[in-house]
């Protein structure tokens, strides 16, 4: 029996959620699956109930469970809470707890939508990399940081730290996504001025020559990563990155593919258990009005079967019904270009009637 507990949120997380669970059941009836599902509230709404954006009974059955679906937080009602409350602090919660330090981010864009790209279709046409971003160290959780105010002069710091260990298992995790795509590593950092980007680059390498010589490793400095990006994106496959270095690329990366409402995530631990989770949030200004494109959250879905529970095929399938779904030519409002869309609901139909072909 595998477990799953979805968490959907606040705002178009929860509509979103809807979505994923609505394929979900159909996928466990039709195949007749033992996957147990439970949902919880997380963020704003589990403050509302709660007290606090995470009790201790959610965290205790995200631990518990093979796969988190998250939806999104977060919301104008939460805004003026002290950050220990805030939505926001949930989501840090399970990646810290859950010690989710691989956050694996693919960023493709369909033949169908090269126009919603703001990138020339001849440049974009065919993207599709993998961005494999280290997500519980580096300068996000070095330390000693501090913001010293009452010192001459103020001053404020933080610490990039990577040990070997860090370094060696998201390097192996990038080797291994790479084996089943094109082979190729692109690993990002800044060895010219950085310490701990040349520890970081020597680390890779060693990975590199001893288990995965079959693979192709390059190196590049992060600056001209974000320009190489824009310039040239299908010259990559997977691309490994620091948590600093992943979090500007993938944003770069998602936005070159005209819509974020269509990108999926997934964070993983050692065990291969994780938190899957749209790259988007719960958006406000759209919360509410059935408009919500649901594809990202659905792609997520497709992950956690695929690196969770080992559903490869199931996966395959919600990522060819998607396809199917956008080659017929329908649409979500933030993908189309002539005012026709459909809603997050009819969107969701037509995608289990693609599954059910
Ligand atoms: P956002 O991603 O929620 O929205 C940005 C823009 O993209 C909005 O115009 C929104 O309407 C649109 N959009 C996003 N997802 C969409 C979808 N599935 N379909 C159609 N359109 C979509 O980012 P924001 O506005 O900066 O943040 C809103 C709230 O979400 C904030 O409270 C923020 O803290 C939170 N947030 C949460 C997460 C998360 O839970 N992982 C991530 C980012 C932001």
């Amino acid at each position: 029996m595998h477990k799953i507990l979805a968490l959907p949120g606040d705002g178009i997380g929860n509509e979103v959620m809807n979505s994923a669970l609505d394929v979900l059941d159909f996928l466990k009836t039709r195949n007749d699956l033992s996957i147990d599902i439970s949902i919880e509230p997380i963020g704003g709404a589990s403050y509302d109930l709660n007290g606090t954006p995470i009790s201790e009974s959610v965290l205790a059955k995200a631990k518990d469970s093979d796969a988190v679906l998250f939806g999104a937080v977060g919301g104008p009602k939460w805004d003026s809470l002290e950050w220990e409350n805030r939505p926001e602090h949930a989501l840090l919660t399970l990646r810290k707890e859950l010690d989710l330090f691989a956050n694996l981010r693919p960023a493709f864009l369909f033949d169908e939508l090269l126009n919603a790209s703001n990138i020339k279709p001849d440049v974009i046409k065919g993207f599709d990399i993998m961005i494999v971003r280290e997500l519980t160290s580096g300068l996000y959780f070095g330390e000693p940081r501090g913001i010293n105010l009452d010192q001459n002069p103020p001053n404020a710091f933080n610490t990039m730290y990577y040990d070997e260990d860090q370094i060696k298992r998201i390097s192996k995790i990038a080797f291994e996504l790479a084996l089943k795509r094109t082979k190729k590593v692109c690993s990002v950092d800044k060895a010219n001025v950085l310490e701990v980007s040349k520890f970081w680059r020597n680390v890779v390498a060693e990975v590199h020559s001893s288990d995965f010589e079959v693979c192709e490793l390059s190196n590049m400095l992060a600056d001209n990563a974000a320009m190489q990006l824009i310039l040239n994106p299908n010259q990559f496959d997977v691309v490994l990155a620091s948590n600093l270095f992943g979090d500007i690329l993938s944003d770069i990366a998602a936005t070159l593919t005209g819509s974020i409402g269509m990108l999926p995530s997934a964070s993983l631990n050692d065990s291969l258990k994780g938190m899957y989770e749209p790259c988007h949030g719960s958006a406000p200004d759209i919360a509410g009005k059935g408009i919500a494109n649901p594809i990202a959250m659905i792609l997520s879905l497709a992950m956690a079967l695929r690196y969770s529970l080992n559903f490869d095929e199931l996966a395959s399938q919600i990522e060819v019904a998607i396809k199917k779904y956008i080659t017929a030519g329908f649409r979500t409002k933030d993908i189309s270009i002539d005012g026709k869309f459909l809603t997050t609901n009819e969107t969701t139909e037509k995608i289990i009637s693609f599954l059910n072909e």
